[in-house]
């Protein structure tokens, strides 16, 4: 065991002897003591050198003394105190233990026995404050530092930043779709789901950089830098690599997205407060899509924000006024570099705000359940769509209609479905609806049952999304699904990415084995494009072709004179 470290502030070395002869007595080599004249050294001191316990003389003028507990307390100063001075009233003895000094000695008591239990008090006292401490500061199931420490932390960060004109990035990541994982999965699952979240991105870091858990499954980084914005990237590429493997949790490989938002102290958050706040409003920015995605806060964000819930009111009368549109991004066929099919994707002509996308108002028409009947109109108009496209001779054979997991929730989807495509003459084989596997993984049994009766009628099914969600591949084999959409947060990297150009490769012989086709969503460059040809993808939707486009632009670039004069690219 290491020698008890024992520093006496007193104006005189005289008790500082005679406490050194006391213990010396007993073993020289339990104790090392050490002497400084004033609080000002002492204040230094015990930094400097592994101080375990101080004794400090009560007459060095009380309210300096006071003034040094207050202070000691306040920064949580770890080193137990003990007040050396003549014999005071009990209820002055109580105030100065009140004020943060551990025990109280008088001089004429100071002999070994006192001195001994004095020492084994405030070292007890000690143990038992760092116990609650850490109880305290982390997390149980993570030992992530808590919300409270990280605070704190926090709060001396950005005081050191501001004093080195160094910056402080704040990430707060949120872990996508995990309320579902508690409710369908069982919160052992959950919790262990979350004790993997807190281990990849404690492997994510880099020394200096620190994780806390705020809440269930809210995370927060913090990082020092002169570059937060630059060390900041740098972090997230890392998180998406680590965050991109299936968690192994139990007999079920679950993929989890997550969202993060960033904010920097002092450029877009000045206080604790703001600095927090906007982390969380980029961090609720980045939900909006699918995938490990991440957004730093700018001043728009707040506004957008705002703007979602004015749309509010105005989203119920928008589909009577019939201001939404479809736009159509086309599919490409790898092979033959033709235009095969569409995606139709909804947008919104906002009387006063221009085009809207859907991340701006789809999830607040699910949360409102008007999803069910704009999703009716969707599944209407595209059929229309269709129908003129094939009038107009146009060769395509597929369309994509995205639905969403609430539409499953309407009792009426089979025989609506069935009665809108009846007022139309296109052929249900021509018609796709794209899911997502986290809508199939919401209720098995329910969405099962929808989607055979649905693909007796001749209707056909996607996967969408593919790799962000539940990755039960037994859905694949179970369902009627005709394809497979390669989320683009995979192809993204495909060209740079070992990981992700792995996951892609994996996917497509996943699906070719189970006779399925692939769609790679989101395709940018040529390399990308390359890519996905050497690999045998069969149908490529992306920027690097065309991005979504009106009905009439669509059909011009569908035409058959001019897939005869061009090239698409
Ligand atoms: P999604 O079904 O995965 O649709 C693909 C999204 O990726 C579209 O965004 C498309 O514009 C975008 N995209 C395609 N290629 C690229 C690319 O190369 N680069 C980039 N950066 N983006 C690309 P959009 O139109 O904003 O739609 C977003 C999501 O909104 C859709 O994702 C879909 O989940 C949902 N959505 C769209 N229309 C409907 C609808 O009618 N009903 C429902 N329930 N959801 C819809
Ligand atoms: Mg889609
Ligand atoms: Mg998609």
């Amino acid at each position: 065991m290491s020698a008890i470290s024992i520093l006496v502030v007193d104006p005189s070395p005289v008790t500082s002897h005679f406490i050194h002869e006391l213990l010396h007595c007993e073993d020289p080599s339990l104790y090392q003591i050490n002497w400084c004249s004033s609080i000002k050294d002492a204040l230094n001191e015990p930094r400097d050198n592994p101080t375990d316990l101080i004794f400090l003389d009560h007459n060095l003028s009380q309210t300096s003394n006071k003034n040094y507990l207050g202070k000691a307390r306040q920064n949580r100063f770890p080193i137990p105190i003990v007040l050396l001075g003549n014999s005071v009233p009990c209820d002055e003895e109580r105030s100065l233990i009140e004020a943060g000094a551990s025990d109280y000695l008088a001089r004429e008591q100071l002999n070994l026995y006192n001195l001994k239990r004095s020492i084994r008090y405030a070292r007890d006292m000690k143990e038992r404050e760092q116990r609650i401490t850490e109880l305290l500061d982390y997390d149980e199931l993570t030992g992530a530092p808590t919300r409270q420490n990280f605070y704190r932390r926090l709060i001396r960060r950005m005081d050191n930043a501001k004093s080195s004109s160094q910056q402080v990035g704040l990430m707060v990541l949120n872990i996508d779709g995990f309320k579902r994982v508690n409710n369908s999965l069982g919160h052992r699952v959950g919790d262990m789901t979350v004790q993997e979240v807190a281990t990849r991105l404690q492997k994510a870091l880099k020394p200096g950089q620190q994780l806390a858990r705020m809440s269930e499954d809210q995370f927060t980084i913090s990082l020092v830098s002169h570059n937060a914005q630059n060390d900041m990237e740098t972090l997230v590429d890392r998180i998406r690599q680590l965050h991109r493997m299936p968690y192994n949790q139990l007999e079920r490989k679950v993929m989890l997205g997550c969202s993060m938002g960033c904010a920097i102290y002092p450029e877009t958050g000045r206080d604790l407060d703001e600095l927090l706040r906007h982390a969380g409003t980029a961090m609720h920015q980045a939900k909006k899509e699918r995938g490990c995605t991440f957004r730093f806060y700018s001043e728009g964000l707040d506004t957008d924000i705002a703007n979602q819930i004015a749309l509010e009111p105005e989203l119920l009368t928008a589909l009577r006024r019939q201001q939404f549109v479809l736009h159509y991004q086309p599919r490409i066929d790898l092979d033959s570099e033709r235009i095969v099919g569409a995606e139709a994707l909804i947008r919104w002509k906002h009387p006063t705000r221009g085009l809207l996308y859907p991340g701006e108002f789809i999830p607040l028409a699910e949360k409102t359940g008007l999803i069910v009947p704009m999703g009716y109109w969707v599944v209407y108009k595209a059929c229309k769509d269709l129908e003129a496209m094939l009038e107009q001779g146009l060769d395509i054979n597929r369309i994509g209609i995205n639905l969403s997991f609430r539409q499953f929730q309407d009792e009426t989807l089979l025989p609506t479905i069935q009665r809108l495509i009846s007022h139309t003459n296109v052929d249900p084989r021509c018609l796709e609806f794209e899911l997502t596997e986290t809508a199939v993984a919401l209720n098995e049994q329910h969405v099962g049952h929808c989607i055979r009766e649905l693909s007796r009628l001749g209707l056909t099914f996607s996967l969408d999304d593919f790799g962000t969600g539940y990755s039960s591949f037994a859905h694949l084999q179970k369902l009627p699904i005709d394809t497979l959409k390669i989320d683009r947060s995979f192809i993204r990297g495909v060209t740079d990415n070992a990981d992700d150009a792995e996951i892609v490769r994996a996917i497509i012989n996943l699906a070719h084995n189970l006779r399925k086709d692939v769609i790679a969503e989101g395709a940018e460059t040529a390399e990308q494009i390359a890519f996905l040809r050497e690999n045998q993808c069969d149908q490529v939707q992306g920027y690097y072709y065309s991005p979504p486009v009106s009905f009439e632009d669509f059909c011009n670039m569908a035409s058959p004179e001019q897939a005869q004069s061009a090239d698409i690219a």
